[in-house]
């Protein structure tokens, strides 16, 4: 593991709360540049041991995320919460695994692990960020499948600390899930959660991510530590913002599909000024309009 850390810098994790901290990755893709260190994640100290949320995207950055959490505690690291199988946020795991920490994830994602999907990326980053990620990188599932219900939590008790798990719903994969810590008010969130910016929609399914926030909600997270960008403290407004924008684009983009309009037509038709000035929008305002246009095709058609 030494020889394969070697490039990559030491990283400092950011104290949020008495029990909770989180390693900020840079902006943008994942690139040789930034040694793919483009993800959250985060790790929450208790008197039995530390909960870690995440493992970053090689590795090598698990090994670095393992330091980290080592320069702040020498408590145990019982268990690695693996929000979704995307690559940047748990290639990581082969440090925990070494270091004894039981991998969990939600039962949902059993199969996105090793799924065609997951396989094909793996092939990608092994060119893209070879030598942190090679032929030799294995990626292994969960150690435990935990299943919580949508619109329900989960709640454990490590040492000191409570918890909670909190399903996202399907809203970013199938398998979203969350984990909040209660004395801390803090909730690690991952890929559903944006602060102050355009969400990215991809194809994620916007009605489960609106139930998803009601679920954020519910939890009175006063910080939240989101996949990518800073963890954020005007929780209501970024809930609020959300919200508001995939409403919009489900009234906007569904009037179009139920009515037979062209995408191209109905998004030149809309009126984008609420959203215009935020940080993402030109980036992500047309393709995320375009997903929701199909989803709410689909939706369309499956009414009776
Ligand atoms: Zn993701």
């Amino acid at each position: 593991m030494e020889a394969a850390t070697a490039a990559v810098p030491v990283l400092h994790a950011e104290h949020l709360a008495p029990h909770s901290w989180y390693l900020r990755g840079e902006a943008g893709a994942a690139s040789r540049a930034n040694f793919g260190f483009n993800s959250n994640a985060g790790f929450v100290v208790t008197s039995d041991g530390v909960v870690a949320f995440d493992s970053l995207g090689t590795p090598a950055l698990g090994a670095r995320m393992l330091e980290a959490i080592r320069a702040v505690t020498d408590q145990p690291v019982r268990m690695l919460v693996i929000s979704h199988w995307h690559a940047d946020h748990f290639y990581g795991a082969a440090a925990f695994r070494t270091a004894h920490a039981r991998v969990l994830a939600l039962d949902s994602g059993r199969e996105a692990w090793h799924s065609e999907r997951s396989v094909a990326r793996l092939a990608q980053r092994q060119v893209d960020l070879a030598p942190w990620v090679d032929a030799h990188t294995q990626l292994l599932g969960a150690d435990e499948w935990i299943h919580v219900p949508v619109g329900t939590r989960l709640h454990f008790r490590l040492g000191d600390v409570d918890f909670d798990f909190v399903p996202g719903a399907g809203a970013h994969t199938p398998e979203d899930l969350m984990l909040y810590c209660e004395q801390d008010g803090v909730l690690f969130a991952g890929d559903v959660y944006f602060s102050g910016r355009i969400p990215y929609v991809g194809d994620a399914d916007t009605r489960a991510w609106l139930t998803a926030l009601d679920g954020i909600a519910a939890t009175h997270a006063r910080i939240v530590v989101p996949g990518h960008g800073p963890a954020s403290r005007k929780v209501e407004p970024d809930i609020a913002m959300t919200r508001d924008y995939l409403l919009y684009l489900r009234r906007v983009m569904g009037a179009a599909a139920r009515d037979l309009i062209d995408f191209d037509l109905a998004y030149r038709q809309a009126d984008w000024h609420d959203w215009s000035a935020l940080p993402a929008f030109a980036d992500a305002n047309r393709i995320n309009a375009y997903g929701v246009y199909l989803e709410m095709e689909q939706e369309a058609l499956a009414q009776p």
